[in-house]
């Protein structure tokens, strides 16, 4: 496994199209673990192959632990929103690809997603709360979108003027 670099915005190779997996095998498998063991790194919950420049429909979740309770990371290929409620809700949200910076997003509240696990086998999930919106944030990613997309112009604005002159000052 290998901790990989995460893109930071703005940056065009944020907003390609994350190419479908025809099928989970070693290669894939690896860029799973590689993206889980970068998310451990960063302290995340969750990661898209497309933040380090993989341009695969490949994204790993891990909440860590609910009521005491550890949970399984979640190592999708391809996933893919079945439904989505009807009823939002409003989550604030960060990205290891916008470091820095959280905000309010309304998305739905519960969503029933299909992928494929890094055993190649067809899934069905329903989630909600924040496992539901973390899966949104993640396949958005797989879209080019990112969770600033969702906010004001104003304010996306802002922040990018921001990391903007991070980055300059980082060179
Ligand atoms: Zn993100």
């Amino acid at each position: 496994m290998a901790v990989l670099d995460i893109l930071r915005a703005p940056d065009p190779r944020l907003h390609a199209i994350g190419i479908p997996v025809e099928k989970v095998d070693r290669g894939v498998r690896k860029t799973m673990d590689d993206l889980l063991e970068t998310l451990y790194h960063k302290n995340g919950i969750g990661l898209a192959a497309i933040q380090a420049g993989i341009q695969k429909r490949v994204v790993v979740i891990d909440l860590g632990e609910r009521n005491g309770i550890p949970l399984k990371p979640l190592l999708m290929a391809n996933p893919e929103l079945q439904w989505v409620s009807p009823a939002t809700q409003k989550t604030q949200e960060g990205c290891l690809s916008v470091p820095g910076y959280y905000e309010n997003v309304v998305r739905p509240l519960e969503i029933r997603v299909s992928y494929l696990d890094e055993n190649n086998q067809n899934q069905l999930l329903s989630a909600r709360d924040l496992l539901a919106d973390c899966i949104q944030h993640e396949i958005d990613h797989l879209n080019g979108v990112l969770f600033i997309e969702h906010i004001s112009s104003l304010k996306r604005h802002l922040i990018l003027s921001k990391l903007r002159k991070e980055k300059k000052q980082r060179r």
